[in-house]
């Protein structure tokens, strides 16, 4: 099964899609963890990526297309992957069909995660992580025990991503608007789009998306 999880910054692509890659035995792809490792290995992709992340804006096209065209040959990614931050545009969505046909497969499906705008806003500002081991935590919706240091690490205080300040989440979600948003109708055209509203508790919007995507090779 390869999957896309389309939807703006903060709606729980990336906890869904690791829940989701686990419990379906998939590879995960998510190329914003794949920027971040980059600009913490200082490798040259890092270093291209860094101004335009911390200012909210995208990558270019050719060089996510790169990528992801290299990371999809993975082995791990041979019986299926859930795409996680890619496409963002629509060069992105035709080059991932493009890519997919040279090599006989198809895209199964595009996952469309949706909570209003506000719900976005209060998610992204209250999402911390740990800088050791990059668990996530959420200030009011899943804080750390002690309030501020990782549980897995007591000595390491909790930190926010730089594109989650405030300014930054407001650039982010314009650019989804603008730019990414499109891909909904773009899917919807051509049959793949499944809509799953993203609001309420973790778990059942895990349990609906299960269901829908349909996986059966383990409980999760
Ligand atoms: P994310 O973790 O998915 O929110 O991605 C964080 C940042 O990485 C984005 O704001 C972009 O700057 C960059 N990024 C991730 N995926 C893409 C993509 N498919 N195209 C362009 N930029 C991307």
């Amino acid at each position: 099964m390869r999957l896309v999880l389309l939807g703006p910054p903060g709606v729980g692509k990336g906890t869904q899609g690791r829940r989701l890659a686990l419990a379906c035995e998939w590879a995960l792809i998510s190329t914003g963890g794949i920027l971040r490792e980059a600009i913490a290995r200082g490798t040259p992709l890092g270093i291209q990526a860094a101004r335009l992340m911390d200012d909210g804006r995208l990558v270019p096209d050719d060089v996510m297309i790169e990528l992801v065209r290299e990371r999809t040959l993975d082995a791990d990614a041979a019986d299926g992957f859930v795409l996680d931050g890619f496409p963002r545009t629509v060069p992105q969505a035709d080059a991932l069909d493009e890519m997919l046909q040279g090599r006989r497969l198809k895209l199964d499906g595009v996952v469309s995660l949706a909570v209003p705008q506000a719900e976005l806003i209060r998610r992204l500002s209250g999402r911390r992580e740990c800088p050791v081991c990059k668990r996530a935590y959420h200030m009011t919706d899943a804080p750390p025990r002690d309030g501020r240091h990782c549980d897995d690490h007591p000595a390491t205080e909790l930190v926010q991503r730089v594109d989650d300040a405030e300014e930054t989440v407001r650039t982010r979600l314009a650019v989804y608007a603008e730019q990414t948003e499109p891909l909904i109708d773009y899917y919807a055209r051509t049959g793949r789009l499944i809509e799953v509203p993203g609001v309420g508790a973790m778990d059942d919007v895990f349990a609906a998306l299960k269901q829908v995507v349909g996986c059966r090779r383990r409980a999760g």
